[in-house]
């Protein structure tokens, strides 16, 4: 059987296919199984050098500089269009390098990074400018506008955990703007990324336009972020390398953009409705196998309604079917790789010594592939490491309170602030609630509202700056003004 992702994986740079320049590579490993999938370039710092020259050579006065935006949002029609021919493929690829259900790449990830790539594309030709009137100058009237211009070579460096989405993510308003791109992917989920830029080719972007240096953090990330020749870094991971890249950029003031890590709040108030509330939390609990930055794991229910909840979520996890991704009907593959599944379960062994109470968590796993039981504590407290800690895995803590001040003040009790959830009935609470949580996005009876067209960002430690939207669109850009006076 033909492979459906690129063996052994490679770089893409300057339009070519190339091995690491040392010739080093690693092992992609399947999570359900822990077999070899694919060999995968290795690069070092230059590797990282021919990508940075090749993203430059085309901003720089290459043919790229040059197009109208019309022509870069008609190639990027093109790529979406060449992705949904491929949906299928795609959806295989990512299954298999994340042990993740076939069904949420068909549900979630391909339609989301296609509507993304579609929702830029229709950006790329009106990234229009302001004439902003003033007093003059010394008597004289002045006529002024702003323009907005490509901030120049984009340094993309994304998580394993969504890793076509979050790819494109970035490279859809980065090219719609007019940057070129230097993108690593991680290590573990490499191979649906580099078989995008199949496709990049296809569609017809110049070579050098978009690169893709496979490779480790430290090495080839770091090699990238502290490249002189890279103007713009946008990171997607966790907060701890978020700080390292941060410190990377600041010497040379490189525009930055960090999407970190999350410890969502879902506050189930005594108004809401259960039947629904339960289904929702469900899903931003167990969804990815709760390896999502929005995972709401800190599960927030008002005393009337606990116990009613700690039951419909332990019998949710338990009717969870865990097992290969490919299979129809599995609702729930592996953790990425054997030393986040060993994290995932020193945590969960951390709740049950601080007193949490397991009420779902025991039931039988896969013994091959690097499997976690879908998890819920209930009598989660403040200081355990259950409840302040990302887990970044199918495990949930449910906590009374009595009062909205107290959900509010629980909710805000970490040093995170990406997003939350609030199931209501009651559209005063509602509004109140959200006006309070510290957090870039908040979910009213719903989970996670991730769409093209909204900011998707933190507050504190969950990061800087957005993806998504027409703000994401505009951190690829600088604004000038050109002052004339009459
Ligand atoms: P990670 O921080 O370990 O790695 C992310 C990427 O950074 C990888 O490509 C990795 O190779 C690279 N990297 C590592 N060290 C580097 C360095 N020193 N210099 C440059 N690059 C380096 O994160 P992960 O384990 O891949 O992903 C999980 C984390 O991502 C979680 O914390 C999660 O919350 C976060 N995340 C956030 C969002 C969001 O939108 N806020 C979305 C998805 C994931």
């Amino acid at each position: 059987m033909s492979l459906p992702f690129p063996s052994p994986c490679m770089n893409y740079i300057a339009g070519a296919w190339s091995p690491a320049t040392s010739g080093a590579t690693f092992d992609k490993l399947a999570p359900a199984d822990g077999s070899v999938l694919s060999a995968v370039a290795n690069s070092s710092a230059s590797d990282v050098d021919a990508a940075v020259a090749a993203a430059r050579a085309q901003f720089d006065g290459g043919p790229w500089s040059r197009l109208p935006g019309s022509a870069r949002g008609q190639l990027l029609h093109a790529l979406a269009n060449l992705l949904e021919r491929d949906s299928e493929r795609f959806a295989t690829i990512l299954a298999m390098e994340q042990a993740r259900p076939l069904m949420e790449m068909r549900m979630l990830d391909l339609p989301m990074s296609i509507d993304t790539l579609r929702y830029f594309a229709g950006w790329a030709d009106k990234l229009e400018g302001r004439q902003i009137p003033t007093a003059g100058f010394m008597g004289r009237p002045t006529l002024n506008y702003t323009v907005r211009e490509a901030l120049g070579v984009a340094a993309l460096i994304v998580p394993w955990n969504a890793p076509l989405m979050i790819g494109i993510w970035k490279i859809a308003p980065a090219l719609a703007a007019g940057c070129t791109v230097v993108l690593k992917p991680s290590e573990d989920a490499p191979l649906a990324l580099t078989a995008l830029a199949e496709l990049a080719a296809e569609a017809g972007f110049p070579a050098g336009v978009l690169n893709i240096v496979n490779g480790m953090g430290p090495e080839a990330g770091g090699a990238l972020t502290r490249h002189p020749g890279v103007d713009k870094i946008s990171f997607t991971g966790s907060t701890a390398v978020g700080r390292i890249i941060a410190a990377d950029a600041a010497p040379l003031f490189k525009r930055l953009t960090l999407e970190l890590g999350g410890k969502a709040p879902q506050i189930v108030c005594a108004d809401a409705d259960l039947t629904q509330a339960i289904q929702g939390v469900a899903m931003g609990l167990f969804v990815n196998q709760g390896q999502t930055c929005a995972a709401g794991t800190r599960i927030l229910v008002h005393r009337s309604r606990y116990d009613d909840v700690v039951n419909a979520l332990a019998d949710a996890a338990k009717s969870v079917s865990v097992g290969n991704p490919l299979s129809e009907g599995t609702t729930m593959g592996a953790m990425i790789n054997a030393r986040h599944r060993d994290r995932v379960a020193e945590l969960i062994a951390s709740g049950v010594a601080e007193g949490a109470t397991m009420v779902a968590g025991a039931e039988a796993i896969p013994d091959t592939g690097f499997f976690i039981r879908p998890t819920v504590f209930a009598d989660g407290q403040a200081h355990m490491r259950i409840v302040r800690e990302e887990i970044f895995g199918p495990v949930g803590v449910v906590t009374p309170f009595d009062s909205d001040e107290e959900a509010i003040r629980l909710a805000n009790d970490t040093p995170f602030g990406l997003s939350a959830s609030v199931w209501t009935n009651d559209v005063a609470r509602a509004h109140r609630m959200a006006g309070a949580l510290r957090v870039g996005a908040v979910a009213v009876n719903g989970w996670s509202p991730l769409d093209a067209r909204l900011p998707w960002g933190g507050y504190k430690d969950s990061g800087i700056g957005r993806d998504l939207s027409r703000t994401a669109l505009e951190a690829y850009t600088e604004e000038k003004v050109v002052s004339l006076v009459m």
